[in-house]
């Protein structure tokens, strides 16, 4: 064991702040690595703040993480000392179950051991994230870094990117496909970018008048105002799929009317209950389908990495001071920030 830093809650309504704790030493198959940069994603909001109900106190959010390996455990083939390296969302799954056998660690069926607030699978102390100064995680959870990216923009690649990578290719989205990403934050500026280069014709969705020049910058070809209900009207039935990065209960009736028949419309930003009621018929008289997706598994978080590095994809972010971490959760929840927060960790060392 070694003594970490990072920024935690200790409840539900308390803000962040410095919290020294315990780190285990690397095990056989683990990866000890120091962690440059950090993305803010909103779901550490939902989880420092208990709105999922899940939370365990103390709570270390951070869940975007890029640093450099510091050692290795004796088995660890994978990485070296030295590497440039990233965690995403999952630090560990029970790795023989159908799900972790097809490369989706995040459908475990016992559950996925996620990167903060979940009892380690070895000794079920409580994980804590990437708010902090280190981090120790098995090799199979640990993604390459590629050397074209640039390492504070590519952190928020490793849930932002993913999570709305993953079902744009799960769904087969291609050249020609008419895709909606609703919400432009963290999740929904990069689901531009990945629509935008799997070659389909990209609107954005957006209660914000004001981001329809940004979108575009994004690469969103249309951009729709979802308040004005003739704009909504004007693209019914238009649409092959919908991703849905919405963070709060919202109508998902408007948004299914401009879905064509076949189409499919993609939760990832909502898990509680639909409200108001979805009205069946939406789907039933032309076959739409409503569907959700959890971030990816691991060996798509290296294709997603890749695919960025290839195609020149990055995350749009703001550097942020860890000390200014709970004005900037007020700020994301106002909408304000161009599109991820990513804390340089040396602000924690200062
Ligand atoms: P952000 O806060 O960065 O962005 C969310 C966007 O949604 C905002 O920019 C805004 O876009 C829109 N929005 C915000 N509030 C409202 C509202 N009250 N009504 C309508 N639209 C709203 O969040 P993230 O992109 O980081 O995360 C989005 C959601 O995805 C979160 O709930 C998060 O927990 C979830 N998530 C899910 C994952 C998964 O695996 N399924 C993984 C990671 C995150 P605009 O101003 O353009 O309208
Ligand atoms: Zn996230």
């Amino acid at each position: 064991m070694y003594t970490a830093i990072g920024y935690a809650a200790q409840s539900a309504t308390t803000p962040l702040a410095p919290m020294s704790f315990q780190r285990r030493s690397p095990r056989a198959d683990d990866v000890a690595i120091e962690i440059l940069y950090c993305g803010v994603c909103h779901s550490d909001i939902h989880q420092a703040r208990n709105e999922w109900g899940i939370a365990v106190y103390p709570l270390m959010p951070g869940h975007e993480i890029v640093g450099k390996v510091t050692a290795v455990g004796a088995n660890v083939s994978k990485h070296k000392v030295g590497d440039l390296v990233g965690v995403g969302c999952m630090v560990d799954s029970c790795r023989h179950c159908e799900a972790c056998a097809a490369d989706l660690e995040q459908y475990c069926l016992q559950g996925p051991t996620m990167t903060y607030a979940t009892p380690d699978r070895v000794d079920g102390s409580n994980t804590m994230g990437g708010y902090s100064d280190s981090i120790v995680v098995s090799e199979h959870f640990v993604v390459r870094i590629p050397e074209k990216l640039d390492l504070a923009s590519a952190a928020p690649i490793l849930c932002a990117g993913i999570t709305t990578y993953s079902p744009l290719k799960h769904y087969g989205v291609k050249a020609g496909d008419k895709v909606g990403i609703l919400g432009m934050g963290g999740l929904g500026h990069m689901g531009i970018k990945f629509a935008k280069a799997l070659g389909a014709e990209v609107t954005l969705f957006t209660r914000s008048a004001s981001k329809a020049e940004e979108a575009r910058r994004q690469g969103a070809d249309h951009v729709i105002v979802s308040t004005d209900a003739a704009q909504m009207q004007s693209v019914a039935g238009h649409f092959n799929f919908l991703l849905d990065t919405i963070p709060v209960p919202h109508d998902l009736n408007p948004y299914l009317d401009t879905l064509r028949f076949d189409g499919v419309h993609i939760l990832v930003g909502l898990i509680e209950p639909v409200d108001p009621a979805l009205h069946a018929a939406k789907l039933v008289m032309s076959r739409r389908v409503l569907a959700g997706s959890l971030i990816g598994g691991i060996a798509e978080t290296q294709e997603v990495l890749d695919f960025c590095a290839e195609h020149g994809i990055t995350c749009d972010i703001e550097m942020l001071d860890i000390r200014q971490i709970n004005q900037a959760y007020e700020r994301m929840i106002k909408g304000d920030v161009k599109y991820r927060f990513v804390i340089d960790m040396a602000t924690l060392k200062a």
